[in-house]
């Protein structure tokens, strides 16, 4: 018998996938840690566990309450897909900005769903600020009372990365890992690994993937928080430094476009039989930069954050990649000529 006792058990120890092509370019072995095998499919179902445990052993989410959070969907997807499995209502608030698949996914799970207008962090409309207000309400009239997640600065989301994704990736490849790299959303992942990674042995080289509109390269590369340009990819791109990002031991930023990560998802596509989302093709780039800059002979990690079917009418859609100036492939506009 290998079965799991319920969904929650089967988050987490997910594949790690050579990924073919940019390991043979390279001289690396690149693998791919495939996250979007998780019941949500994203890698933020181990945030959304880890936050409701803490939650329930300080006491504060108690037996019936309320979950709520500020997330681009993902988050909300695990907090939601938890939350029933464990009999907590979620509040989910999201920036109408992001994805329909992501919308109609969390509205399927029963998540009680608020579409705002995206604005800066800043502002105090801003997803985040909402969700904080809405879950200090619900807290005071809710009977059984609620919390706010808060995965930016909660930390109980890097400690997942610490104690389950840094420990897969060390067993998964008996110790001989190189470098570590991904893109920042919340920071969890890649602090969380990093510093898992590094206990074990501090010479892993972390990396960090940043697209273009988050303010994180030019910190960790000049000591200043100052984004420049725009990406299409959601749930990464980042202009703070959160709780969960504090003391990250990243020693090598990169920052990469939505061209050069793009190109990598429909190569993984065609190529690999991965579908994946836009996150994932930048962490990809960021690997093959990252194995370029350490040279042949390496081993280098990086995270495989969601599923691609997730942005069909974004990075899968020629009408949307033609708006924006990117490269449409042409198999995604080819027809069949088989008669019929
Ligand atoms: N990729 C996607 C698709 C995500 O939704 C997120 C989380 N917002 C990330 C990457 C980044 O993960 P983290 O929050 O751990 O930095």
């Amino acid at each position: 018998m290998d079965t799991r006792a319920s969904a929650i058990e089967a988050i987490g120890n997910t594949p790690l996938i050579r990924l073919k092509g940019p390991s043979e370019r390279t001289g690396c072995e690149i693998l791919g840690k495939a996250e979007f095998m998780n019941p949500g499919q994203s890698v933020k179902d181990r945030a959304a566990l880890f936050i409701i445990r803490d939650a329930v052993k300080r006491g504060t989410l108690k037996p019936g309450g309320i979950i709520v959070e500020g997330t681009a969907g993902n988050t909300g997807i695990g907090l939601a897909l938890v939350g029933n499995a464990l009999g907590y209502r979620s509040v989910i608030v999201i920036p109408e900005t992001q994805s329909q698949e992501k919308k109609d996914m969390l509205r399927i799970a029963g998540a009680e769903l608020i579409e705002v207008p995206a604005v800066p962090y800043k502002n105090p409309n801003n997803y985040i600020k909402v969700s904080q207000r809405i879950a200090e309400e619900l807290n005071r009239t809710h009977p059984q009372g609620a919390i706010w997640a808060n995965q930016f600065d909660n930390v109980a989301n890097r400690q997942g990365h610490i104690e389950t994704t840094a420990q897969e990736i060390w067993q998964q490849t008996d110790g001989k890992v190189d470098g570590f790299i991904c893109a920042v959303g919340t920071g969890g992942t890649l602090a969380g690994t990093g510093i898992g990674l590094k206990e074990k042995n501090p010479n892993i080289k972390i990396g960090l993937a940043d697209p273009h509109g988050a303010a994180l390269y030019n910190y960790y590369a000049h000591g200043e928080l100052k984004s420049e340009g725009s990406s299409i990819s959601e749930g990464i791109g980042q202009g703070r430094i959160t709780a969960n990002l504090e003391d990250a031991p990243i020693d090598t930023p990169y920052r990469i476009s939505d061209e050069e990560g793009l190109l990598i998802n429909f190569e993984l596509l065609q190529n690999e039989g991965l579908c994946l989302g836009g996150s994932s093709g930048i962490n990809v780039a960021g690997a093959i930069r990252l194995a370029k800059e350490l040279g042949p002979g390496h081993t280098i990690v990086t995270v495989l954050c969601d599923y691609g079917t997730r942005y069909q009418g974004k990075m899968f859609n020629p009408t949307f990649l033609r708006e924006k100036g990117l490269p449409v492939p042409e198999w995604m506009e080819r027809k069949s000529d088989i008669a019929i």
